[in-house]
């Protein structure tokens, strides 16, 4: 269990301590993608749903932040899925007009010694005491050439050489934009190395005092997937980013290939990972760097459905400012939280039936299981036994799936076809359904109304998870391989299910811990409600006190922002 010592007075808000920070502080948070709503497409997955998120927190504390991204005309992509089971793209045109403000100026950048003008778009997140601005950096515009319109079309679509001029925009235009419209920024926030060349526009703005640039910039990296860290070859990073490459970009970024992380950790003052564990890989990657970690959190307000909404709003009003005070969720009645939760599977089952009809049942164990289909997130470790999974599960358990792999994932796109082709196969023995199009508004959905979430990734490569906080916050329970948060926030078989122990596994290991819990569950849910109603409530009061994005900045202020 982390330390939740001290949350509980450090996080009681009083207004004038805050604006007091106002005056000495203002940090501008750079990430390539943040997803706030489902009306703003321009996000793809976990890092962009944690950073709007960061931004919601930071706007209900009245923290002195500023938001700067991307913004993507053409979003990341609808998925469908084909007769074949195969994941298809679509990649329809998003229209900002109603959600955001055009500026009425430009700034222009040099890529590849070409003028690139971006106007800038700004979006406000509301809070509960403040509001936080968020710009959008757009390069389609008709001034610019054609080539250059596309850069900021598709989100992670492009080759290497698109995504660096994306980051390009993103850290220098952005730079540029808030040199214009937010003065007196202290802190600059990268959010994983894509917003890396940031310190590049410092760096010249600073006479080339490298200490001056890290002094400003605080960095966050994400995941311990060595793919996950953009490089770039030398040739092309000159070609593309010219003057802006200092003489010694070889000893700040690495000698062989531009890394992104390099950059960021040898100009930050401070990095961090993302869970415990995280903060511990990172430190082995990058040996000679002092990293840190916050583990991440999700945004109360957001992640929790209306019917856990009404009912805390009911016992526990104070929740909204202080989700901590979820802690005294094991005193709601029984009655409560069941109504609560058949409320929320209510709206989940009958959208699956709506677009499958599937014939799915409120009485039946609900178990979800929704993320990118990366292999290492290994989806069909629940189908390594098929025959002692259709047993144990015949009318008793339910299964719904979703998840997009990257266009360009071939390996990805096969687990799609393989747990759909299983769904299709097994259809009179298996309830099973694969819901396309897994979004922020579909992770709502599943996260609200589900009974189990199941996460069985390959330790210790998820950084950290979030989408089992959501869960906690809904009534739910995990059932989760002990990385990232999980591994910090687990009770075994007291407010959820730990797949394995707290040491790297094989795949077969894993998946016969998995049954054996599996095993466990399913008799708990059925032969001993009551038992399960305290799991239940132990999940919320144990979990979402600590696992929220409130706690999250928090921390990232006083370990780091000041
Ligand atoms: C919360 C969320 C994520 C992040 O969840 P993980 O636990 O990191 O997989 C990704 N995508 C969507 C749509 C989400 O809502």
């Amino acid at each position: 269990m982390s330390k939740t010592g001290g949350l509980a007075s450090e996080s009681r808000i009083d207004n004038l301590w805050w604006k007091a920070w106002g005056a000495t502080m203002k940090v501008a948070y750079f990430s390539m993608e943040i997803g706030l709503n489902e009306n703003i497409p321009t996000y793809s997955g976990g890092l962009g749903i944690l950073a709007g998120d960061h931004i919601k927190s930071c706007a209900d504390l009245n923290i002195p932040l500023v938001a700067v991204t991307l913004l993507y005309k053409r979003g990341y992509f609808i998925q469908r899925i084909n007769v074949r089971g195969e994941q298809e793209e679509f990649y329809p045109y998003f229209d900002p007009r109603p959600f955001m403000e055009q500026l009425p100026f430009k700034v222009t950048i040099k890529i590849k010694g070409r003028d690139v003008n971006i106007s800038v778009w700004k979006y406000h997140q509301q809070g509960i005491r403040g509001r936080v601005p968020v710009y959008f950096l757009d390069t389609d515009l008709p001034i610019n050439h054609p080539e250059d319109r596309g850069i900021t079309h598709y989100l992670y679509g492009g080759d290497s050489h698109t995504r660096l001029c994306q980051e390009a925009v993103l850290g220098i235009g952005g730079y540029l934009a808030l040199k214009r419209l937010e003065p007196g920024i202290t802190t600059y926030h990268m959010n994983e190395g894509h917003a890396c060349f940031l310190t590049l526009a410092l760096l010249r703005d600073a006479g080339g005092m490298e200490s001056r640039v890290r002094e400003q910039c605080i960095f966050t990296t994400h995941t311990p997937v060595p793919a996950g860290h953009d490089r770039f070859d030398y040739p092309l990073a000159q070609a593309v980013l010219g003057e802006y490459l200092p003489a010694n970009i070889r000893a700040l970024a690495g000698q062989d290939e531009l890394n992104t992380t390099i950059l960021a950790l040898n100009l930050s003052r401070a990095s961090n990972g993302v869970s415990e564990l995280h903060g511990k890989v990172s430190r082995q990657m990058f040996p000679g760097y002092d990293i840190g970690h916050v583990t991440n959190g999700v945004h109360h307000l957001s992640w929790t459905g209306p019917e856990f909404q009404t009912l805390f709003d009911h016992h526990i009003p104070e929740w909204r400012e202080q989700p901590q005070a979820l802690s005294k969720a094991r005193d709601l009645s029984d009655e409560a939280i069941l109504s609560a939760k058949a409320g929320a599977k209510r709206r989940l089952i009958s959208y699956v039936n709506a677009i499958s009809g599937a014939g799915f049942s409120e009485q039946f164990l609900t178990i979800c299981f929704a993320r990118r289909a990366a292999v290492y997130k290994r989806a069909t470790l629940i189908f390594a036994d098929l025959e002692y999974l259709l047993n144990l599960s015949h009318d008793r358990v339910q299964y719904i799936f979703a998840g997009k792999a990257h266009p360009k994932d071939a390996e990805g796109k096969k687990l799609i076809r393989e747990v759909s082709e299983l769904g299709i196969r097994y259809e009179d023995r298996l309830r099973f359904v694969f819901v396309p199009n897994y979004n922020i508004w579909l992770g709502a959905l599943m996260t609200q109304g589900t009974d189990i979430w199941l996460n069985t990734p390959r330790r210790p490569r998820e950084a950290c998870g979030t989408s089992g906080m959501k869960v906690c916050f809904n009534g739910g329970v995990n059932m989760s391989v002990l990385d990232g948060w999980w591994r910090e926030g687990c009770r075994d078989r007291v407010n959820g299910w730990a797949v394995g122990d707290d040491e790297d596994q094989s795949d077969e290991a894993a998946a016969a811990d998995l049954y054996r819990d599996l095993d466990d569950l399913v008799t708990t849910f059925y032969a001993a409600p009551k038992q399960w109603v305290s799991i239940m409530k132990n999940s919320i009061a144990d979990l979402t006190p600590v696992f929220n994005t409130q706690r999250m900045v928090l921390e990232y202020l006083h370990k780091y922002y000041q």
